[in-house]
C-alpha cells in the first residue's frame, strides 16, 4: 500500500492508511466503524488498512465519488432537489474520466489490490 495521493479533477487528496485516523473519523461521523472516509476540508482520504482488500478497494472508489460530487458542486444532502439519475450520471462521468486518466496507480490498485 504505497498509494499516497489521488487527484480528483483540480484537487489532490492525501491518502492516509491509518486505522487510528479512520477510527477518529468514524467517531466524528457518528459511525460505529469506517473502512474509509473523505475529509473534504483537509483534502484527505483516510483508509483503515486492517479491512480486507476487497472492502478497502470498494470504499476507496466510494470516497473518490464523494470527492468528485463535492468538486462538481453537487450536494444532494443539503437541500431538497429534483436530481435525476441522468443528472447524477452526467455530473459524475467527466470526473470519473479525469480520475481514471490522472491516477493510473489508483486504477491498478482497484484492479488487483496493488499499490
Ligand atoms: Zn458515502
Amino acid at each position: 500500500m504505497t498509494m499516497r495521493e489521488i487527484r480528483v479533477g483540480p484537487f489532490a487528496y492525501e491518502i492516509l492508511w491509518d486505522a487510528g485516523e479512520a477510527a477518529k473519523l468514524a467517531v466524528e461521523m457518528k459511525e460505529s466503524a469506517l473502512i474509509a472516509g473523505v475529509k473534504l476540508r483537509d483534502m484527505q482520504i483516510v483508509i483503515d488498512p486492517s479491512f480486507p482488500d476487497d472492502r478497502t478497494r470498494n470504499s476507496v472508489l466510494h470516497e473518490v465519488l464523494h470527492a468528485a460530487l463535492n468538486a462538481a458542486g453537487l450536494n444532494l444532502d443539503a437541500e431538497p432537489n429534483g436530481i435525476t439519475e441522468e443528472d447524477l450520471v452526467v455530473t459524475l462521468t467527466p470526473w470519473l474520466l479525469m480520475v481514471i486518466r490522472d491516477n493510473p496507480h489508483l486504477v491498478k490498485y482497484l484492479q488487483r489490490g496493488g499499490d
